[in-house]
C-alpha cells in the first residue's frame, strides 16, 4: 500500500510517502527476488479459489491519486513490466488532499480526469477511495451511499470504464460499509489489515501492506515475505492461538 511518493515525503505524514529513490529500489529488490505485480482482479480469484495467484506475486496499491504518480512512479512500473491500483477520491479530483490539511503537512496535488484517464488507457486499474475521503463508519445510509455508489457512478462517467475496486477511506469499515460496498457492485475491497492475501480471504477486505519513508531494503523485504512491519509481526504472532515457535508464513500476495 502506497500513497505518495516524493522527493518531499512530508512531516506530521511523512510514515505515509517514500522517496522516488526508494520505489525504484523496492521495484528492482521486487524483480531482482523474481516477483511479479498481478492486479486486484487475480488477488479476489485467488481469494474466492477460483484461481491461485503465482507463488511470488504482489499487488501494488495507490491510494487518494497523487499526481506524482505520473512521474516517479508509472514510469518505473513501465520499466519492470509492473501494473498498479489507483485510488481516486471522486470529488478531489485535479485538486488536493484537503482531508489531510488539519495536520498541517502542506497540500499535495492529485491526478486530474484527463491524467486518470490517460493511465487507464496505459493499464493502470483505476478504483474508488470515495467521494469525499471522510469516516464512514460515522456517516448516515444515504451518505454512504454516496461515498460509496455515487464515487463508482461518478469516476465511471467521467473515465468511461467500470470501477471495480474500493479502497476504505483511512481503512475504516465495519458491517456496514462491507455490505454497502458489495451490493454497489464493486468486485472486491482493500482495507488496511496487514498481512498476506490467499484463499478465504473476505475480497471485500483484502488485507495490504503500508510502505513507509522508514523502510530499508531488510524492512522492505520483511513486508514482502510476511505481509506485516516486524513490530506489528511480533504483535500478531502473540495473538495466535498456541503461540509457538515462531516461523515465517508463506510466500502471500499483499
Ligand atoms: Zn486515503
Amino acid at each position: 500500500m502506497y500513497h505518495w511518493v516524493s522527493g518531499c515525503p512530508g512531516d506530521r505524514l511523512r510514515a505515509w510517502g517514500i522517496t522516488p529513490e526508494q520505489f525504484e529500489s523496492q521495484m528492482r529488490h521486487l524483480a531482482e527476488e523474481g516477483y511479479g505485480t498481478v492486479s486486484l482482479r487475480e488477488v479476489v480469484e485467488a481469494a474466492r479459489g477460483i484461481r491461485p495467484a503465482p507463488q511470488k506475486a504482489v499487488a501494488l496499491t495507490f491510494d487518494d491519486g497523487y499526481a506524482d504518480f505520473l512521474h516517479n512512479v508509472l514510469p518505473v512500473l513501465e520499466r519492470h513490466g509492473f501494473t498498479a491500483t489507483v485510488f481516486l477520491v471522486a470529488d478531489q479530483v485535479g485538486r488536493t488532499n484537503a482531508w489531510d490539511a488539519r495536520h498541517g503537512d502542506p497540500p499535495r496535488t492529485l491526478l486530474g480526469w484527463e491524467e486518470a484517464a490517460g493511465l487507464a488507457r496505459r493499464g493502470i486499474e483505476i478504483g474508488s477511495h470515495a467521494r469525499t475521503h471522510r469516516f464512514l463508519p460515522d456517516l448516515s445510509g444515504p451518505e454512504l451511499e454516496e461515498e460509496i455508489r455515487g464515487s463508482k457512478e461518478t469516476i465511471e462517467d467521467r473515465l468511461g470504464r467500470a470501477v471495480r475496486f474500493f479502497s476504505y477511506p483511512h481503512g475504516l469499515h465495519d458491517e456496514r460499509c462491507v455490505a454497502g460496498v458489495a451490493a454497489a457492485g464493486y468486485e472486491g475491497a482493500v482495507a488496511d489489515i496487514r498481512g498476506g492475501n490467499r484463499a478465504g480471504t473476505d475480497p471485500f477486505r483484502l488485507r495490504r501492506t503500508l510502505v513507509t519513508v522508514h523502510d530499508g531494503r531488510w524492512s522492505f523485504a520483511f513486508k514482502l515475505r510476511t505481509g506485516f512491519g516486524m513490530r506489528e509481526w511480533a504483535e500478531w504472532r502473540i495473538r495466535q492461538p498456541g503461540c509457538g515457535p515462531v516461523s515465517a508464513p508463506r510466500e502471500a500476495v499483499s
